[in-house]
C-alpha cells in the first residue's frame, strides 16, 4: 500500500501485545528523562505532558527513569518510586494517560556509577555516594569513585527493584520496564569493564548476567503474572572490551527464560566514543542490533517475545519500512514525541508534511538533562511546559499579529499564535527558516530543514499569510494589533587589515554559495566555524554518510539506509581536511554547540585532518591567507585561498527601532534581541513567550 493512501502505515497501526497487554499500534513513546516527576506540583506538569502526547496518538508511553532507590537516582531531579509525594504525582500522571485512552509503563531505573549525586543526601540526611558492581569511576563523575556493593547490598538492590515494581503498580501503571541498557547499573553488572568482581555476581559472563536475571525474576515475582515486564537491554555497549555480541545474545536468551515479556534494545554508553543520538548519526544506524537479538530469540529462546527497536528513528515512514522487514515487532521513539506530541496522529492521518521532526540537536533535551535543567525541545518550546503555555481552544480575543522573520524564534511565535486562533502574517525577506535554513546545508544537519517545512505547511493549513520575499516596512505593519520582530542576525564584519580583499567572505555567503577550490582559512572557531569546516570536508550526501558511518567506527553496517528525510544540499563535494584551518583567538572550539554534540563535531574534524589553531591574534589578511601571531610572539601565515569570517553576528533590529518610534506594540525576540550568542533554544522559547504577551489582554 502506498504511504499516501487513505490509511497509510498499515503495519505501524496494527495491534500487538506485550504479555497480556493489548496495544493498539506499534509506535511506542520510549523512555526519556524530563525531570517532571520531581516537580512538587502533585503531578500536574507530568500529567499534562503525557496527556497531550496520548491525545496526539501515543498509545503506550514509557516513563523516564524512575529510581528504585535514593542511590539509584541519576541526579537530583530524579524521582524515587514509592515515596508518597512521588506516588501521588505518578498516580495523577497515569490517570491522565488512562483518561486519554493510553497505557503507561514505568521504567525502573538505577543509575549505578552514572549517578551524579554530588551534594545529595539520602532520606536520613547522610551524604549520598554512587554505588556500582565495582569501584570503577567514570569521567563525568569528576573523580568521584562509586562504592562497590557488597553481597547483601546486591540482594537489597534486587529487592529495591521488586519494591519499585509494586509501587509502580500501586500508582496505576500497566506494566514496568527494567532499565538494563545505556551503561546503567544492570548493564554495569553485565560488563567486564565495570564488573571486576569474583563472586557469584561476577567473574565470568554467566555470573555477570546473574544480576540482570535476578532483578527480572524478583520483579516478575512481585507483580501479578498478567502485568507485563519489558527489559531494556543493550544491543551493544560500543565500549572496547565490554560484553561480546555472543554474551549479549546469551543475556537475551536468559532474560526471556526468566520471564521477560518483551526486549527493548538500546545502544551505547555515555562514555562511548561512538556517537549514538547526535544529528550526524544516520537514521536507522542501529537497526541491526535489535534485528540480531530478534533472530537469536526466535531461534533459541524458550518462547517468542516482542522485540522493540529504538534510537535514530524520527519518521514513521521509516518505522513502516522497518516493520515491513518482519524482523522486529515495534519501534520506540522518544525525542520525536518532544518535537511533535501529535507525531502519531499526524502520520497515521497521512499528514507527514506537518509533522515537526526531531532534528537530533539535543540542545533542549539531552543537553539540559545533563545539567539537570528543565527538559524541553528546540523545535517545540512548549514541551515540558504544557501547563505554562496551554492550547485549550482559541483565545477569547483574536488578534492580528505580524511576525517578521521565519527562523526558530519567528516560527515558534507564528505557530503558537496560529494554533490559538490568531490571524498571523509572516514576513520573510530572505530564505524561509533563517538560521535553520543555513544550518540545513551543513552535512549531518539536513534535518534542520524539516521543522521549517512542517511549520510552513501547518501555518498555511491554518490560514496564516506567508509574505515571502517581502521586506516588511512600517507601512506594512501599522495595521496589526502587534508585531513580533524575529528578524535574526547578520554576520559581523571583522576589523582586521585586508578584510575587504576579494577572497574574504562571510560564513553566510560561504554556506549559501559554496567556497572555491583551494585552501580555506576560517577566522572564528565557535559553533559556526566548526560547522563551516564540516561543510567543507564532509560529504553532502546523507546516504553516502550513512554507508560510511559504520566503517568509521568499526561497526556492523545497518541493514537499511534512510529513504526519508531531507535531500542532499546542492553544494560541492568534500575537500581534503588538510586544506582547512579553523582559528580561534582563545577558548574552546565549537563553543555554542551543545555539550552532547560538540565532541562529535570536533572529532569529525580531527579525523578529517582539519587544523584547529588557537591562542593567537590576527595581524592581517593577505592574498595568501591570514597572518597570525602566536602567544609566544611568533608570526605565521595560515594559508587561505579563501578566508571565511565566522566572527559572530550583529542583530538585525532596524524595524524594532522604527516600531518603537511609531508607537506600534511589538516584541523583539531571538537574535534580533541578542546576537551575542546565537542560541536557537533561547530564540524559540522567546518566540512563544512573546506570542503570549502580545496577545494578552491589554490592561484597563
Ligand atoms: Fe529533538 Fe532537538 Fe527537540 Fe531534542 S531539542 S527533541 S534533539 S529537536
Amino acid at each position: 500500500m502506498a504511504l499516501t493512501e487513505a490509511r497509510p502505515l498499515p503495519l505501524s497501526r496494527s495491534p500487538w501485545t506485550i504479555g497480556g497487554l493489548d496495544i493498539p499500534h506499534r509506535v511506542v513513546m520510549g523512555s526519556m528523562h524530563t525531570g517532571l516527576e520531581a516537580i512538587d506540583d502533585g503531578g500536574a506538569a507530568l500529567a499534562a505532558f503525557y496527556r497531550e502526547r496520548v491525545e496526539g496518538g501515543a498509545a503506550l508511553v514509557i516513563t523516564g527513569g524512575l529510581a528504585v532507590s535514593s542511590a539509584g537516582r541519576g541526579g537530583p531531579d530524579y524521582a524515587v518510586l514509592g515515596r508518597p509525594d512521588v506516588q501521588e504525582r505518578l498516580a495523577t500522571a497515569v490517570s491522565a494517560v488512562h483518561a486519554a485512552g493510553g497505557l503507561a509503563i514505568a521504567q525502573l531505573f538505577h543509575a549505578g556509577r552514572y549517578a551524579l549525586l554530588a551534594g545529595a543526601t539520602d532520606a536520613d540526611g547522610r551524604p549520598e555516594q554512587a554505588v556500582a558492581p565495582s569501584a570503577v569511576p567514570w569521567r563525568a563523575a569528576r573523580g568521584a569513585v562509586p562504592r562497590a556493593l557488597d553481597h547483601d547490598e546486591v540482594l537489597a538492590t534486587i529487592a529495591d527493584f521488586a519494591s519499585a515494581a509494586v509501587a509502580a503498580r500501586a500508582a496505576g501503571f500497566d506494566g514496568v520496564e527494567i532499565m538494563a541498557s545505556e551503561g546503567y547499573l544492570v548493564n554495569q553488572f553485565c560488563s567486564p569493564l565495570t564488573n571486576l568482581r569474583d563472586d557469584e555476581w561476577g567473574g565470568d559472563a554467566a555470573r555477570r548476567r546473574r544480576f540482570a536475571v535476578e532483578v527480572l525474576s524478583a520483579v516478575r515475582a512481585a507483580l501479578p503474572p498478567d502485568v507485563p515486564t519489558i527489559v531494556r537491554m543493550s544491543g551493544d555497549d560500543l565500549m572496547p572490551g565490554s560484553s561480546t555480541p555472543e554474551e549479549v545474545q546469551e543475556l537475551a536468551i536468559d532474560l526471556v527464560a526468566a520471564g521477560a515479556d518483551a526486549l527493548s534494545v538500546g545502544i551505547g554508553w555515555h562514555e562511548s566514543s561512538v556517537p549514538t543520538v547526535q544529528a550526524s548519526v544516520p537514521h536507522l544506524a542501529w537497526l541491526g542490533y535489535p534485528e540480531r537479538i530478534a533472530a537469536v530469540v526466535r531461534d533459541r529462546a524458550p518462547r517468542a517475545v516482542p522485540i522493540i527497536a529504538s534510537n535514530r528513528f524520527t519518521d514513521l515512514r521509516d518505522v513502516e519500512r522497518v516493520l515491513e522487514r518482519g524482523t522486529v515487532d515495534a519501534i520506540a521513539l522518544a525525542r520525536p514525541f518532544l518535537a511533535d506530541p501529535a507525531i502519531v496522529a499526524r502520520s497515521f492521518a497521512g499528514s507527514f508534511s506537518t509533522v515537526a521532526s526531531c532534528i537530533g540537536c539535543n540542545q533542549a533535551c539531552i543537553d539540559h538533562s545533563l545539567v539537570f535543567a528543565p527538559v524541553s525541545c528546540l523545535v517545540n518550546p512548549r514541551a515540558g511546559r504544557e501547563l505554562e503555555f496551554p492550547l485549550d481552544g482559541p483565545d477569547l480575543v483574536p488578534r492580528s499579529v505580524a511576525v517578521v522573520g521565519s527562523g526558530p524564534a519567528g516560527l515558534a511565535a507564528a505557530l503558537d499564535l496560529s494554533r490559538r486562533g490568531h490571524a498571523v502574517t509572516v514576513f520573510e525577506s530572505g530564505e524561509p527558516g533563517g538560521q535553520f535554513a543555513l544550518a540545513a546545508r551543513i552535512p549531518g544537519k539536513e534535518d534542520y530543514a524539516l521543522p521549517v517545512a512542517s511549520a510552513l505547511s501547518e501555518l498555511a493549513e491554518r490560514g496564516a499569510a506567508l509574505r515571502f520575499g517581502t521586506e516588511a516596512t512600517i507601512g506594512d505593519l501599522a495595521g496589526f494589533d502587534g508585531v513580533i520582530v524575529a528578524s535574526g542576525v547578520r554576520p559581523r564584519r571583522i576589523d582586521v587589515a585586508g578584510s575587504d580583499l576579494p577572497h574574504v567572505m562571510s560564513y553566510e555567503r560561504a554556506i549559501r554559495d559554496g567556497v572555491p577550490a583551494g585552501t580555506v582559512a576560517i577566522i572564528g572557531g565557535g559553533g559556526i566555524g566548526v560547522d563551516l569546516a564540516a561543510f567543507l570536508v564532509e560529504s553532502h550526501d546523507p546516504a553516502e554518510r550513512a554507508r560510511e558511518f559504520p566503517l568509521r567506527f568499526g561497526l556492523d553496517p545497518s541493514p537499511m539506509v534512510p529513504a526519508s528525510g531531507a535531500a542532499p544540499a546542492p553544494t560541492p563535494g568534500p575537500r581534503d581536511g588538510s586544506q582547512v584551518t579553523v582559528m580561534r583567538r582563545s577558548g574552546k572550539f565549537g563553543r555554542g554547540i551543545g555539550i552532547s554534540s560538540r565532541w562529535v563535531a570536533l572529532a569529525a574534524l580531527t579525523r578529517a585532518g582539519v587544523r584547529l589553531e588557537s591562542e593567537l591574534s590576527y595581524r592581517a589578511i593577505t592574498p595568501e591567507g591570514v597572518e597570525i601571531e602566536r602567544a609566544d610572539g611568533t608570526i605565521e601565515l595560515v594559508p587561505g585561498d579563501t578566508v571565511v569570517v565566522c566572527a559572530g553576528q550583529d542583530p538585525v533590529d532596524r524595524l524594532a527601532q522604527e516600531l518603537g518610534r511609531a508607537g506600534i506594540r511589538h516584541e523583539v525576540v531571538g537574535g534580533a534581541k541578542d546576537a551575542r550568542e546565537v542560541d536557537a533554544v533561547r530564540a524559540a522559547a522567546e518566540g512563544i513567550a512573546a506570542a503570549r504577551r502580545i496577545t494578552a489582554p491589554t490592561p484597563g
